[in-house]
């Protein structure tokens, strides 16, 4: 019955749980055993994996799988392991219940078998080396072990085939046999012999294939039917119910070698492949990575850029100037004072701070417009940026500074005019500059501004160049003095001066310059240079020019009562034009000492007289009206063109003493003399000469076709009675300038 019914290793569940049912059916109906209460297992203390001892406690498959059917059962499995003869002896004689074994006929006549539930396959095995063998038929007469009372023992009892056998009492003795060569081969049990080779790591070969695969099922005592039939429902409800299968994957590795080195196979391939995936992953998220890294750190490294660009824009524009390129006051301020704190000492290159002014900028302004006033700018701005180790800032309204090594600005200034003749020829800006040096002048940029603004200021004031700062520079305590005096209008010892004007033509002395001269009685002597400018900047000068006026046509009057005419040229400053009714002046003057209008010219300068060029214009129509006419003084010293002054109502220019003083020398000044007198005879302007100090530029003066000289040379300024002496002594006489030469 039980060969019939033999299930293969793994049923199917469904059709084992039906069958179950129907057993079930079957023993309920026929109630055919009892549960037994327990059931005493037998099995072969050294056959893993299906059973061993370990610490005296039953292992294995087998011993597993017989606990979980007496559960299933109803019962409980008791275990009894030891060697296999014994083993089996114990079965048939009852001291055991069941023995799980392989099936085989012979078996099946001493005890009753369930299903089988497992085939294991039996191999040849050998010692490495041994003559190779590859079915059981090479065996014959070969001497093999064997283990006693086993599938294969039988087997060989039942064949043809003739070994030698060597019997041993379980699979363990079989191996060892086999390792010290008392037997040449071994069949046994594949699966219980991988198993045991494994564990003790010995090397034995496995030769030819598998054979002899027989079910294995659990064997019952022969007079224990009931017993049997027990099991054998159990067994299949285990089955059924998937508990087998449960128990059989947990050992699978072991009752599988094969697979489970196929598994193991699997497995390397398995983790090799999720190496390779890990990798390749791993590869590509590292290069992913890496790109992302690179992106990202390229955008951050483009913000940064930008960023820092943007900061830089920023501070370009916080710090220089956007017309010119120049720094700004502040930034220049920085910059100076760090340069002084890291060079503090030893001072090893003195440094100068350099104020400039384009004076004329604001004239520029009136006459031409913002724009050509801009250009003027940009154009010096320029020529700064090019001077070697300086700094150039623009602080506004044409005032530049330069930080640089102390130099020779005289030089300088040379290059610079003859830069700006070069960008712009039909302008010939002027420039004025103050310097203050570092460290003699002071330690910080603050100071030394101050100082070289000063210093500009001063050369503004006297009509320089250029000047270097000094302590005098200050405002004095005289300066306040000055000042307070003509506040109060309590304004004592001043007095006029006459330097007479020769006519080149006539060799006659027809005008003269009055200049005001001034004694106070508590600060003494005061040089015009030093008050004058004062009076000028602080809208105080109007005194100075009424009284002036006063006194020229009072003398002038005086002479030509006297047969002398001399016409008494006053120095108007740009206030007088534009703040104060200068033509109204002037005729009340004329009215009151009954003069007219020849008693009496004026001097402008080229800066007044574009100050303001409506104002101005006006003013001299209305004084050209009354017959009183214009000089322009300290001509060629501003920007004005001759043609830009032919649009006011002049008689007269006056060539500075700069140009006249050594025109002998210096072939420049001498060839920029002929050619304003020429240009202003074409013009019908007059020309005057100022600042003749030797005969020899008298001489060539004339000869140039120049109309009037002042100068040393002819008289230097005098006092109203010597001058009144002056006039008489030489009217008398027809005066040539070879009179005056003889002198
Ligand atoms: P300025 O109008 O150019 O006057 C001529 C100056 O040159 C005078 O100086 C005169 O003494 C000086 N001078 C005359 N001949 C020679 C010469 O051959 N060589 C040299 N080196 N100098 C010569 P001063 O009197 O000291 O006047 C200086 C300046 O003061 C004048 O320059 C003028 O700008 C101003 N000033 C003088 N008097 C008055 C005034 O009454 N009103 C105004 N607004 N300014 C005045
Ligand atoms: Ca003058
Ligand atoms: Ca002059």
């Amino acid at each position: 019955m039980h060969k019939k019914m033999l299930l293969r290793q793994r049923l199917p569940a469904r059709r084992v749980r039906s069958l179950l049912v129907l057993l079930c059916v079957f023993s309920v109906c026929c109630g055919a055993y009892e549960t037994p209460q327990r059931v005493l297992f037998g099995g072969d203390a050294e056959f893993p994996p299906l059973e061993w001892t370990e610490n005296k406690q039953a292992k294995g498959f087998n011993v597993e799988l017989a606990r979980e059917v007496a559960r299933v059962g109803g019962s409980k499995a008791e275990h009894h392991l030891g060697n296999w003869p014994d083993v089996m002896r114990a079965l048939e004689e009852g001291h055991l219940d069941v023995v799980p074994m392989y099936y085989s006929a012979e078996r099946a006549r001493r005890f009753i078998f369930t299903h089988a539930y497992y085939y294991p396959s039996h191999s040849i095995y050998a010692l490495p080396g041994a003559v190779r063998v590859s079915t059981v038929e090479d065996l014959n007469g070969r001497k093999v072990a064997v283990e006693q009372e086993s599938f294969a023992h039988q087997q060989f009892r039942a064949l043809r085939v003739k070994p030698e056998l060597v019997i041993t009492p379980n699979t363990l003795t079989a191996i060892e046999v086999l390792l010290t060569g008392k037997a040449e081969y071994a069949v046994l049990t594949s699966l219980a012999v991988d198993n045991l080779l494994d564990k003790n790591n010995w090397k034995l070969e496995r030769m030819g294939a598998p054979f002899w695969s027989r079910g294995y099922a659990f064997a019952v005592n022969k007079s224990k039917p009931e017993l049997a039939e027990w099991l054998q429902d159990a067994l299949s409800e285990t089955i059924a119910s998937g508990r087998y299968q449960q128990l059989y994957y947990q050992w699978e590795a072991e009752l599988e070698p094969a697979n489970a080195d196929k598994t193991l196979v699997n497995l390397l391939w398995i983790t090799l492949a999720i190496v390779m995936v890990i990798l390749l992953l791993g590869g590509s998220w590292y290069w992913s990575l890496k790109r992302t890294v690179t992106l990202r750190t390229r955008e951050l490294r483009d913000a940064l850029t930008q960023r820092e660009m943007a900061e830089q824009e920023l501070r370009h524009v916080a710090n220089f100037d956007s017309q010119t390129g120049l720094a700004k006051l502040q930034y220049f301020i920085e910059q100076v004072d760090d340069y002084f704190h890291s060079h503090q000492q030893p001072v090893k290159q003195e440094k100068e701070i350099l104020i400039l002014k384009l004076v004329d900028l604001d004239v520029i302004v009136r006459t031409f417009g913002f724009s050509r006033a801009e250009m003027v700018v940009s154009a010096f701005a320029a020529h700064l940026v090019k001077l070697n180790d300086s700094l150039a800032a623009y602080l506004g309204r044409g005032v530049f500074a330069i930080f640089t090594n102390k130099c020779n600005v005289q030089a300088l200034f040379d290059r610079l005019s003859a830069a700006m003749v070069i960008s712009d020829p039909g302008l010939n800006s002027q420039f004025v500059g103050g310097s203050a040096y570092w460290p003699e002048h002071g330690r910080s940029a603050g100071k030394l501004m101050r100082h070289a603004e000063t210093a500009m200021a001063m050369s503004v004031a006297r009509r320089r160049r250029w000047m270097a700062y000094e302590a005098a520079m200050e405002p004095s305590r005289l300066d306040l003095d000055i000042i307070s005096i003509f506040i109060d209008g309590n304004v004592q010892g001043i007095y006029p001066v006459f330097q007479p004007q020769l006519d080149l033509r006539t060799g006659k002395i027809t005008s003269a310059e009055i200049l005001v001269r001034w004694q106070h009685p508590r600060l003494g002597f005061i040089p015009p240079n030093v008050f004058i400018p004062l009076l000028e900047n602080s809208g105080l000068i109007e005194q100075i020019t009424a009284q002036m006026i006063d006194e020229a046509v009072r003398v002038a009057v005086l002479l030509r009562k006297r047969s002398l005419p001399c016409t008494v040229s006053v120095n108007i400053a740009a206030y007088d034009l534009i703040e104060t009714n200068l033509a109204d002046v002037i005729s009340q003057t004329l009215v009151r000492y009954q003069g007219v209008a020849s008693d009496i010219k004026l001097e402008l300068t080229e800066t007044s007289v574009a100050s303001d060029p409506q104002r101005v214009k006006q003013v001299l129509l209305e004084l050209s009206e009354l017959g009183v006419y214009a000089s322009v003084d300290d001509f060629g010293t501003g920007y004005s063109s001759l043609s830009y002054l032919t649009m006011f109502p002049i008689r007269e220019l006056k060539i500075d003493r700069t140009f006249v003083g050594d025109m002998i020398g210096n072939p420049r000044n001498h060839s920029i003399v002929r050619s304003t007198i020429l240009m202003a005879r074409e013009l019908g302007l007059t020309t005057i000469a100022e600042g003749v100090e030797d005969d020899q530029t008298l001489q060539l003066l004339k000869k140039d076709g120049c109309d009037l000289a002042q100068g040393y040379v002819i008289a230097r300024p005098m006092a109203e009675a010597e001058f009144i002496e002056f006039m008489r002594a030489h009217a008398a006489e027809l005066f040539d300038i070879s009179q005056f030469m003889k002198r």
